[in-house]
């Protein structure tokens, strides 16, 4: 059994004046994660590290990732009316996990390929390619 709850509209901000060159990188195919001199390495990318405040270096994810777990979502939220139901997986790249949007058929093993488009609202997201 279920009530209908009221429908909802989010919308944020974000602040990006410190991780603009990843939202740009979108924009060139680029996918960047961040690295310390520690060895610590962040996806989604961070100016500084977390455990040595140090600033990070930026470097390009490339490559091949594996599918590490997926969710298909049904219930489409508001902002993505056009579609239907959507895949989100979780890909290991080295030592970051990418999250990106896959197909229906994507499933855990499976070899990646990152690449970035832009969708119908024109929003840069993260794709995966099965390869
Ligand atoms: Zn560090």
């Amino acid at each position: 059994m279920y009530i209908k709850s009221r429908n909802l509209l989010l919308g944020h901000k974000i602040a990006v004046n410190k991780t603009e060159k990843y939202w740009k990188g979108l924009e060139y195919g680029k996918i960047y994660k961040t690295v310390c001199e520690c060895g610590r390495e962040y996806y989604p990318p961070q100016a500084e590290c977390s455990f040595c405040r140090k600033e990070t270096e930026w470097v390009e994810i490339d490559g091949y990732g594996v599918v590490e777990t997926f969710t298909v979502v049904q219930s489409v939220p508001s902002g993505f009316e056009w579609i239907k139901a959507y895949t989100i997986a979780i890909a290991r790249f080295g030592n970051v996990r990418v999250m990106g949007w896959g197909n229906e058929s994507v499933k855990v093993g499976d070899r990646v390929r990152a690449y970035t488009q832009k969708d119908e609202s024109g929003v840069w997201k993260v794709y995966f390619e099965v390869v």
